[in-house]
């Protein structure tokens, strides 16, 4: 990495004597099961970043006062290393990732680690565990960079020391089967004002209950709404919201209660380049009732880096269950996606310049 002195130097590395590679089944990657064998940690301490270092994965021994297990500042990322047809590895867009990652930390007070750390270690870890990327059409190893209030002390303050971690995991993709969701209007994800635009730990456990709650209806997640009306849609679960509405590709703009997707971002720009109409605006509760009552909305899917796109086959408003009609390889959802996947296993030319291939 580069140090203010503008020299490089190299990220020190132990390598592990023990691989679990050969504990993985690779045609059966559930979500979330396997790590692979190395992790990145960096501390934050006396106001500076101390130096990174690749270590093997192991525990973390943890003092329970550790600020970060009461008043939840953990900030973490979520992207994926793609296996290209010619065998190279693809980390996808990575300086977005790394904007929103610097934009979720400040909200939440916490240090950010530089750029050349982000970038660098994340190069490094993936090119030293690049067995474990996997090769099957969509899978990809998973990136989870995060950062933890590390200081132990049990007095409410914003903590003076951080954890940057990074390790990484096989997956498949998720959502294969189209779900059933359900437009909430009693709880909220997200305010106005609040740390929805943040990949913060706290958004996820608050979001948990109402999910739960549709899972014992027979949902796969809500449909969030706005919080001061509760007329608007904002996300689908912890995907962004995506419909078709005749014939055009529509999206609640983003605003200080949506994640700023890179899955969103990139089928937006897709959508455009194929020729749709791609429109980033209000999509009011009322308008999808409208739309299922005289078929001119065709699909609805979340977006999001796990799964890419989770086609929504039922959405229940007010009482009533919608059904959209089954998705064929011609649907939208299909084709950009589609497109998605030719652009970052290096199928077909880049020219958004998204691809970072190690
Ligand atoms: C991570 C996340 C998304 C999807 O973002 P991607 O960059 O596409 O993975 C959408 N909504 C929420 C709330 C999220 O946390």
């Amino acid at each position: 990495m580069i140090s203010s002195n503008g020299i490089t130097t190299a990220i020190p590395a132990r390598i592990t004597s023990h691989s679990k590679i050969h504990e993985v089944d690779f045609d059966n990657l559930e979500f979330g099961k396997y790590v692979s064998d190395h992790m990145l940690l960096c501390d934050y301490a006396n106001g500076e970043w101390q130096v990174p270092q690749i270590v093997p994965y192991a525990n973390l021994s943890l003092n329970p006062s550790t600020l970060a297990l009461h008043y939840g500042q953990t900030v973490f990322e979520g992207m994926k290393a793609i296996r290209q047809h010619d065998g190279r590895i693809n980390i996808f867009r990575i300086e977005k990732h790394y904007d929103r990652f610097a934009r979720s930390l400040e909200r939440m007070c916490m240090a950010v680690p530089p750029k050349e750390m982000f970038t660098e270690g994340l190069i490094k870890l993936v090119g030293i565990d690049r067995a474990w990327v996997p090769k099957k059409p969509g899978t990809a190893l998973y990136l989870r960079p995060f950062v933890y209030a590390s200081e132990a002390r049990f007095g409410v303050k914003i903590s003076d020391q951080y954890r940057f971690i990074i390790f990484t995991g096989p997956v498949a993709e998720t959502f294969a089967r189209p779900i059933k969701v359900k437009v909430e209007t009693n709880y909220v994800r997200a305010a106005k004002g609040g740390t929805g635009f943040a990949k913060c730990g706290g958004n996820y456990g608050g979001a948990f209950y109402p999910a739960k709650l549709a899972k014992e209806e027979g949902y796969d997640q809500v449909l969030w709404t706005d919080a001061r009306e509760n007329k608007y849609i904002e996300e689908s679960g912890m995907m962004n919201a995506m419909f078709v509405i005749g014939d055009k590709l529509v999206t609640p703009p983003l605003s200080d209660s949506i994640l700023d997707g890179i899955t969103r971002d990139s089928l937006l720009a897709i959508a455009s380049n194929l020729g749709y109409q791609a429109e980033e605006r209000q999509v009011s509760v009322d308008e999808l009732e409208k739309a299922f009552r005289t078929n001119s909305i065709t699909e609805a899917f979340g977006a999001g880096t796990a799964a890419v796109v989770a086609p929504i086959q039922t959405i229940h408003i007010n009482g009533i269950d919608y059904h959209l009609p089954e998705y064929s390889h011609e649907s939208l959802l299909n084709r950009v996606k589609q497109k998605l996947e030719r652009i970052r296993t290096g199928r077909e030319e880049d020219v958004y310049g998204w691809n970072y291939v190690v």
